[in-house]
C-alpha cells in the first residue's frame, strides 16, 4: 500500500518503494529525523530494537524475501565515520580521497552490486547522526583539502524524498571550501535539483548502461532517457556533472549496444559542459561475487565466467582491453582526452 510519498517521477521511473516494516534503534528514537522519516511512511509497522545489528546481522536471513520487500532500520553509526578511498575505486586525481556511508545497502536492486555480496542483509540501514560525520570531515578538512565519496554503499539520491541528505550534503560542502563530493547515482529523479546547493565542489556523477542493460540487470533504477533529462536539468542549472561509463557489462552485441547508447547521451545532452567521464568494465573482488553466486544461480551477470586476478573477478584481458578502449575512443569524440579517466591498473586491485 503506498503512502503519501512520491514513489516515481513524471516519466513513470521509480524513486522509492515504501517500506512495510521501520526498526528504530532505541538511541534514535527520540530524533526529530526519525519522526520525519516515520511520517513518509504512515503505513509502516515501526519496530523498537537496541542495536541495527540485532537485525541488520542476524544469522540465516531469507536473501531472496529481503530483496522483495526490504524494511527500513534508522540508526546511529559508531566509529570512524569517514574512510580513506577504496583501491578499486577511481579518485579522479584527488590527492586526499574518502568515502562515508550514511545508509547501508541500496533501494535500487542491481544483480551485479557489490553489496549484495558484503552485507549479510537486503534491509537498508539508515544512520540519523549526519551531523557526526560532519564534524569528522572538518576535523579532516584542518590537516588538508577532502575529495569524499557520499554516495558510497549506496545510491544516496534514491532516498532523497525520505531523507534529504543530498540537500544536506550539497549546503555542508558549499559551506566548506576545502570540500569536494561526489554524489554517484542511478537515478532518474530530478526534483531534488531544487533543494541541492550550486556549488562547483557538489559534483553529481551518473552511471550510465544502455537501456537493455538497465532493464535486464539494473532492476528499480532510472532509465537512461531519464537520467538524461535529470543530467541535462543540472548542467542547465550549473551544476558539475560526471558520466560514469562503469561497470560496462558484455553482451554478445555490446559494441552495438554501446555504440548506440553514447549517441543517444551526445544528443541528449551537450558534451562540451560535462566534467569528466570515467569508463571500466565489470570488477569485483572475489569474496563477493562467490558469495553472489550462491545466492543467483540464474544471474547471467553473476555466473559469467571471468577472470579471477589476484582475487579479483574480471573480464579476460583482451576482452577487458577492446571494451574500455572502444569507449574511449568513441569519448576522445566528445570531450578532451584528459577529461576521460579509464580504470585501468588491476594489479593494484586487493
Ligand atoms: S545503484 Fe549502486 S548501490 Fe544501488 S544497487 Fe545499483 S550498484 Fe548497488
Amino acid at each position: 500500500m503506498k503512502s503519501n510519498m512520491q514513489y516515481s517521477d513524471r516519466a513513470g521511473n521509480c524513486l522509492m518503494k515504501p517500506f512495510s516494516h521501520i526498526y528504530v534503534e532505541d538511541r534514535v528514537r527520540v530524533l526529530s529525523r526519525t519522526a520525519e522519516i516515520l511520517k513518509k511512511f504512515p503505513n509502516a509497522k515501526v519496530i523498537p530494537i537496541h542495536h541495527y545489528k540485532d537485525v541488520f546481522n542476524r544469522r540465516k536471513q531469507n536473501y531472496h524475501l529481503q530483496h522483495e520487500t526490504r524494511a527500513l532500520i534508522l540508526a546511529c553509526k559508531e566509529g570512524q565515520l569517514v574512510y580513506p578511498g577504496a583501491p578499486v575505486c577511481q579518485s579522479f586525481g584527488n590527492e586526499h580521497f574518502y568515502y562515508s556511508s550514511s545508509m547501508m545497502n541500496c533501494v535500487f536492486d542491481c544483480e551485479y552490486c557489490y553489496l549484495k555480496g558484503m552485507y549479510p542483509s537486503g534491509n537498508i540501514v539508515l544512520f540519523l547522526n549526519l551531523e557526526d560525520i560532519f564534524r569528522e570531515v572538518e576535523m579532516l578538512l584542518q590537516k588538508h583539502a577532502v575529495y569524499l565519496c557520499v554516495s558510497y554503499d549506496t545510491d544516496l539520491l534514491a532516498m532523497e524524498a525520505c531523507t534529504g541528505y543530498v540537500r544536506e550534503w550539497t549546503k555542508f560542502t558549499a559551506e566548506h571550501p576545502g570540500l569536494s563530493i561526489e554524489i554517484r547515482t542511478k537515478s532518474a529523479a530530478n526534483f531534488f535539483w531544487d533543494t541541492a546547493t550550486l556549488s562547483d565542489r557538489n559534483i553529481f556523477a551518473w552511471t550510465l548502461s544502455p537501456e537493455r542493460i538497465i532493464r535486464t540487470y539494473e532492476h528499480d533504477t532510472g532509465s537512461l532517457a531519464g537520467r538524461l533529462a535529470s543530467i541535462r536539468r543540472g548542467l542547465e542549472l550549473g551544476f558539475p556533472v560526471r558520466l560514469c561509463f562503469d561497470p560496462m557489462l558484455y553482451c554478445p552485441d555490446w559494441k552495438e549496444a554501446y555504440g548506440s547508447m553514447l549517441e543517444q547521451v551526445a544528443c541528449a545532452i551537450p558534451m562540451d559542459r560535462i566534467r569528466d567521464v570515467s569508463v571500466g568494465s565489470f570488477r569485483l573482488s572475489q569474496e563477493y561475487l562467490q558469495a553472489m553466486r550462491k545466492n543467483m544461480p540464474d544471474s547471467a551477470v553473476v555466473q559469467y565466467p571471468y577472470v579471477n586476478d589476484h582475487g579479483v573477478y574480471h573480464y579476460p584481458e583482451e576482452l577487458t582491453e577492446e571494451m574500455e578502449r572502444f569507449l574511449v575512443d568513441r569519448l576522445r569524440q566528445m570531450v578532451p582526452e584528459e577529461q576521460i579517466f579509464r580504470w585501468e591498473d588491476l594489479d593494484d586491485l586487493t
